[in-house]
């Protein structure tokens, strides 16, 4: 039987409740639809790892997690034990950038009983396609002189490569939905990155001619995307105009808490990586108030890209379903406690 190893980091405050939790719903997924066996393997690395280690990882941390499927993470910093520079930069950090993973992928959707935020939520089912290794996101800059005079420059970064990249993996995602992308753009305030950013994705566009494309620029785009979703399919962005547009994305749903993303290596020499989008919500730990659903959605994605889709869709399915019967926790307007979700969720795949 396939068998796939995932190297599991539950890291800190809720991480450490909801990933157990999401755990043991795939394995239940799994074991309702045979022909792949799942290997967790915990490895307990965290603020308080560094507390007794002075660091977040070993120094072969990285070495060992080369030799697995992929890397399910919970939730990274706790700023009461170490500061957030040195956690998120000794772990998420550190593992994005060894392991070229290059795109950030982060859908997002309304569910039926869940209360969005928006006044008319309509059918909003959008997927952002976030180039993660460059961009605005650049170390290159400075500052200089002092006083009155001082200047600080930032200078972003765009080549051919991590752009195309980006905007082929927004066409081979659309072509399993709605063969629609949209290019977040800005190319008429700024003027050299954005204009070759488009060149790129007019250029890609010429490959897929049966697809329905657009550039919109990212104001505009913000816009339409809370008060007209059903424009969009597949949204490509830079690094900046992408983590923007999902934290939008994440709002509109109803909470952080449900919200999935992935970390996606593209050129096969290293694992991706999934983790959620929200945080370790220290003001919720130890209390059963952490939804898992970002946590299992999250591993509902992990399971797409390892290929097993069809685990993959009932699991969405199955939330789809508790929140349509308002099994929730508290953040999304309901009285359940995490073990209670987690519980209905295996219930049902078992069922
Ligand atoms: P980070 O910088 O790590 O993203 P943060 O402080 O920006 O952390 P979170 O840790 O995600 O953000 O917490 C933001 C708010 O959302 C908190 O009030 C937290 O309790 C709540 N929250 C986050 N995740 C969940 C969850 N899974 N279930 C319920 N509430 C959550
Ligand atoms: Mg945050």
């Amino acid at each position: 039987m396939r068998t796939l190893k995932i190297a599991s980091i539950p890291g800190d405050g809720i991480g450490k409740e909801v990933v157990p939790a999401a755990e043991e719903v795939v394995q239940a997924a799994v074991k309702a639809f045979g022909g792949v066996e799942i290997e967790f393997t915990q490895f307990p690395w965290s603020c308080e790892y560094y507390l007794e280690h002075g660091k977040m990882m070993p120094d072969d941390g990285l070495e060992t997690l080369k030799e697995f499927d992929a890397v399910f993470l919970g939730a990274v910093g706790n700023p009461e034990l170490v500061a957030d520079h040195i956690s998120l930069w000794g772990l998420l950090i550190n593992i994005r950038r060894n392991f070229e993973q290059v795109l950030n992928m982060r859908p997002a959707k309304t569910f039926k009983g869940l209360k969005s935020k928006l006044a008319d939520p309509k059918d909003f089912d959008i997927m952002v396609v976030r180039e993660n290794s460059e961009g605005e996101y650049s170390e290159i800059g400075g500052r200089i002189y002092q006083g009155e005079d001082q200047i600080a420059i930032q200078s972003a970064v765009f080549s051919r490569k991590a752009t195309e990249r980006a905007v082929r993996h927004a066409f081979k995602l659309a072509a399993e939905r709605g063969k629609k992308v949209t290019s977040a753009t800005k190319s008429n305030g700024i003027i050299h990155s954005m204009p070759f950013w488009d060149e790129i994705f007019e250029e890609t566009a010429l490959e897929y001619p049966d697809f329905k494309t657009e550039s919109q620029h990212i104001d505009a785009l913000a816009a339409f995307f809370v008060t007209a979703p059903e424009r969009f399919d597949v949204i490509v962005a830079s690094n900046l105009f992408g983590d923007i547009l999902t934290d939008i994305g994440a709002a509109i749903m109803g909470s952080v808490g449900i919200a999935p993303a992935a970390n996606i290596n593209m050129n096969g020499k290293y694992p991706s990586m999934f983790e959620p989008v929200h945080g370790s919500a220290p003001d919720i730990v130890g209390k059963e108030l952490a939804n898992p659903i970002g946590q299992i959605w999250t591993a509902k994605m992990m399971l797409d890209h390892l290929g097993e889709e069809k685990i993959a869709d009932r699991l969405l399915e199955v939330i789809e379903g508790v929140i349509a019967d308002g099994i929730m926790t508290r953040d999304i307007g309901g009285t359940s406690t995490t073990t209670e979700v987690k519980d209905e969720i295996i219930r049902r795949l078992q069922a």
